[in-house]
């Protein structure tokens, strides 16, 4: 096993990483920002190392002074966690430069997945199906593209190769609009990725999000443990997350697991990952794969009792996956809810000071945040101060659990969108499940 490593994140997903290490005897260091000196897992952990500033890129993005904090603490290997460095390519190249085990895929495939068009490119050759599309990367020539738009029928939707983050793409509609807005995301990406390339996609108007969880090791297995159903989103962010996906059948799950799975072994995949899906009218079309962990991985967690974490430290020490496809069952139903220090109605982030906490309990309720009475909720990060998950026999069975737990829970002092999570786990939309990824904008008037 591994030594010692760094975990070069914050808030909930460094606990969660430190709680991994603990379990397998591996020491943790903890690298933060000034502002961070009392997040938990900083206390937890073994060793702690400041690593800069508030400001995200003078910390958690600052690549020479993540890798000293490995050198100077005799660290063997750095895991990212989710966000900030997890995957960046030239991070990844930087720390096995170093000497050190990045705790994820090769720095090569990260680059690959990073571009969309290599990745589709990558996923059709492994047999996985993407949305019907103009099979690579835009020319100049018009009359070619009025062509390829015509045959894949609008609208159609022009993405940008190196884009993310929901940014860099446009509907298109008719026609008419159809070269300017290709010459307009073209120099968008160019301006916000470096990487002008653009390609065209059938624009699903109904879709819902369906991703599947892989793990592959070194060794040339790979495996699948299912689905999860993040339709529920505003502006592109998950708020409540599922699994299984209503609706999926075994053999769905199957049929599609096994190409993810063929996927990784043909890509020389190693590590966690994930394969998102838009699902219309019963049919999967690949939209982008994650070379990381996932904020929403408890849900597959608590249907498979797989732990994802352990897997993804077992992988980087060189391990084999400690389970075989033959023995993922998946039992009951999970739900995850995002906690965001923010306002339910407005959506303002609302740092400061948690002067008052108490975490729901009971069966089948996990509580993954780092906040504790007293904490102070940095204004430099993501608003995101934690996840409440349940687990039952069935959904009725975990939406009732997330039902009580959102009502057990008190923050004060700061305000959380537990009045938003309530109101969409009550809603009687939600709760007939299959919900597309316009269900909650639409809920919101937006
Ligand atoms: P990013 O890397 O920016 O997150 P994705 O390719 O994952 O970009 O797409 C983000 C979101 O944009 C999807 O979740 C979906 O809501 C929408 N989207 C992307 N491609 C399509 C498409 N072909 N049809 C409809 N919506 C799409």
């Amino acid at each position: 096993m591994l030594g010692k490593i760094v975990i070069a994140n914050r808030g909930e997903i460094a606990l969660r990483i430190l709680r991994a290490c603990r379990e397998l005897g591996i020491q943790a260091v903890a690298v933060h920002s000034d502002a961070d000196r009392d997040l938990k897992h900083v206390r937890l952990a073994d060793e702690s190392v400041c690593i800069g500033p508030p400001p995200s890129k003078d910390s958690y993005l600052n690549v020479p002074a993540i890798i000293s904090a490995a050198e100077v603490t005799d660290s063997v290997a750095i895991h990212p966690g989710y966000g900030f460095l997890s995957e960046n390519a030239d991070f990844a190249e930087r720390v096995m430069e170093s000497g050190f085990i990045f705790i994820g895929p090769k720095p090569e495939t990260i680059r690959i997945m990073g571009d969309k068009v290599a990745a589709i490119e990558a996923m059709k050759k492994a047999g996985v199906p993407c949305v019907p599309g103009s099979d690579g990367p835009l020319g100049d020539d018009k009359e070619e593209n009025l062509r390829i738009a015509k045959k894949i029928g609008y609208p159609i939707i022009i993405k940008a190769s190196g884009g993310g983050g929901g940014r860099g793409m446009r509907v298109v509609h008719t026609e008419a609009a159809l070269l300017s807005s290709i010459t307009m995301t073209q120099t968008e990406a160019g301006a916000a990725f470096g990487n002008s390339v653009v390609y065209m996609e059938k624009f699903l108007e109904n879709p819902r999000h369906i991703e599947f969880q892989v793990l592959a090791d070194k060794h040339g297995n790979a495996i699948h443990l299912g689905e999860r159903d993040c339709s529920t989103q505003r502006r592109h962010q998950k708020v409540v997350e599922e699994a299984p996906a209503p609706g999926i059948t075994p053999e769905q799950r199957a049929f599609m697991g096994e190409r993810c799975a063929k996927a990784c072994t043909d890509i020389g995949y190693e590590g966690a990952g994930t394969f998102e899906f838009l699902y219309e009218n019963g049919e999967f079309y690949f939209i982008e794969m994650n070379t990381r962990v996932q904020v929403e991985h408890p849900v597959t967690e608590m249907i498979t009792g797989v732990d994802i974490v352990k897997e993804q430290l077992r992988i980087a020490a060189g391990e084999t996956l400690s389970v075989s496809q033959d023995e993922i069952e998946f039992r009951g139903h999970a739900v995850e809810c995002r906690l965001n220090a923010e306002d339910s109605k407005t959506f303002l982030p609302s740092p400061g000071k948690i002067t008052n906490l108490h975490v729901p309990g009971g069966p089948g309720v996990r509580v993954e945040t780092h906040i504790y009475n007293g904490y102070v909720v940095p204004p430099y990060y993501d608003s995101m101060i934690g996840k409440l998950v349940t687990h039952g026999e069935d959904r009725e069975c975990a939406i009732a659990r997330m039902r009580t737990a959102l009502n057990e829970l008190v923050i004060e002092g700061i305000r959380c969108n537990t009045e938003l999570l309530q109101d969409i786990i009550s809603d009687s939309a939600f709760q007939a499940g299959s919900q597309n990824i316009h269900y909650l904008e639409k809920k919101l008037g937006l």
